[in-house]
């Protein structure tokens, strides 16, 4: 089928109207690769290099195509056969993808080298001495929004077990990412919490390492598939229900763990095991978490904050909030808020009302629906960077929409979007009005009580 439905879906022809930038033009490329008509060349890696691999082509698309794993075969094969990399990108690939993201140790080595960074007065030497002007543009403006990081990760500052308050609705088992893990440890935290309030015990096995999405979208298919046997190593060895990923980009890759080992016959039973078992923890929260309806939320804020069995504000370790009867966001004063979409968090685990159902039961947050939240940001994992004239043309485009909203927070699921979103604000001089969370930090902080903005939207 060559029906072009995917078009309209597709951010990279929207922004350029080129078939070859089109999901279409680029399956066709592909094609003519596997028929043996074009050899993968620069001309072929640059077109699939251009694709964001957010994948809104493929709920679009009534055949079923499966686009994304055609695009990390196609990257894959690109790698296997490129001449054209130079000497430094070779040793930048084979020190990112082998040194680096396989170890957790190194990951805290290097939260820790950038906490040094951030904290001592080296940040203001560099950029005083004018050495950041050495970097490009879409560098600096990425390190001047990079979060606090941290040398120690969730499993160091808290621990590996943690108990679900009340009666236990099921175990489960936390992954942790990566870089998620020294750039967001706190999110890390306040994911426990949450589900502990909720009523699942939480575990987070020591021995899970990156989940190679960062691999497989890079043509790295073999370091993914190591990655992948490692985690469902770890996880099965830790007895849970259900695997939970708070970060899109990495829980498209488990769902897919399945397909990535399809072919490893030692491997293939695990695989679809921990596949059919990961879930984002917005969907964990709405199908199975013990929660409050929005109604019963809304009562326990104009109540001052406790309701029967429910939520109390005051008192409990850690989150404040003892929740024996169900979670609600009660707390905090009266905000607009919005959501961009995780695109591998809404086409790939097909998570999307989940996180919106969770904003709209929290009281006093206005949920205001962002126009085109389905559309990607322009992050794309690493694609801000290695791509960073088109990634910004697509920012811009979202951040015309996020202003329409008037919204005090701008929400999202993944780590990679928060920094874009994080980075649109800073650049459009919304600032001063609007921040961007985690969806997680956000509920977090409704349930603790701890929400300080005053005011409301106007
Ligand atoms: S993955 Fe995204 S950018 Fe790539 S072809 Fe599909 S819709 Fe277009
Ligand atoms: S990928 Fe799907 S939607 Fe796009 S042209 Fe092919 S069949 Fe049509």
């Amino acid at each position: 089928m060559r029906c072009g439905f995917c078009l309209p879906a597709c951010p990279t022809f929207r922004e350029t109207g080129i078939e070859a930038e089109s999901p279409r033009g680029r399956i066709a490329l592909m094609k003519a690769v596997a028929d043996g008509i074009m050899n993968p060349d620069e001309a072929f890696e640059t077109q699939m290099n251009h694709c964001l691999g957010c994948r809104a082509c493929e709920p679009a698309c009534p055949a079923d195509v499966k686009y994304g794993q055609l695009l990390e075969q196609a990257r894959d094969s690109v790698e296997k056969h490129t001449t054209t990399h130079r000497w430094w990108v070779k040793i930048a690939r084979k020190a990112a993808f082998e040194g680096m993201f396989p170890h957790q140790n190194r990951m805290r080595l290097l939260g820790g080298g950038l906490q040094l960074y951030q904290k001592t007065g080296l940040r203001k030497l560099l950029r005083g001495a004018g050495i950041m002007k050495l970097f490009p543009p879409h560098m600096r403006e990425m390190e001047a929004i990079l979060p606090d990081a941290s040398y120690k990760g969730v499993v160091e500052q808290i621990g590996t077990h943690h108990a679900a308050k009340g009666e236990q609705v099921a175990a489960v088992g936390l992954f942790r990412g990566c870089i998620m893990d020294v750039l967001f440890t706190e999110t890390n935290k306040h994911t426990v919490e949450l589900l502990n309030e909720a009523g699942f015990d939480v575990i987070i096995p020591e021995t899970q390492n990156c989940c190679g999405a960062l691999h497989a979208h890079s043509g790295e298919q073999d370091g993914a598939k190591e990655l992948a046997k490692r985690n469902i190593a770890a996880f099965k060895a830790a007895g849970v229900d259900w695997i939970v990923s708070n970060a899109g980009g990495c829980g498209a890759l488990l769902v897919e763990y399945d397909h990535l080992l399809q072919d490893d016959p030692q491997w293939k039973q695990d695989a679809a095991w921990f596949a059919a078992r990961t879930i984002d923890v917005s969907q964990l929260l709405v199908r199975h978490g013990r929660l409050q309806s929005a109604a019963q939320a809304a009562a326990a804020a104009g109540a001052g904050s406790v309701i029967g069995g429910g939520l109390q504000t005051a008192g409990g370790a850690g989150c404040g909030g003892s929740c024996g009867g169900g979670v609600n966001f009660a707390s905090g004063e009266t905000v607009r808020i919005t959501y961009q979409d995780s695109c591998h968090l809404r086409n790939v685990m097909r998570s999307s009302e989940a996180p919106r159902k969770l904003m709209r039961s929290v009281a006093n947050a206005e949920f205001v629906e962002l126009a085109e939240a389905d559309r990607c940001c322009g992050s794309a994992g690493i694609y801000n960077l290695t791509q960073p004239q088109m990634a910004g043309q697509i920012l811009d485009h979202k951040m015309e929409h996020v202003k329409r909203t008037g919204a005090h927070y701008l929400l999202t699921s993944n780590p990679g979007c928060l920094l874009q979103m994080k980075n649109g604000i800073e650049k459009h001089g919304m600032s001063g009005q609007m921040q961007a969370l985690h969806v997680v930090d956000f509920l977090h902080e409704r349930m603790c009580g701890t929400a300080g903005r005053s005011g409301s939207p106007d």
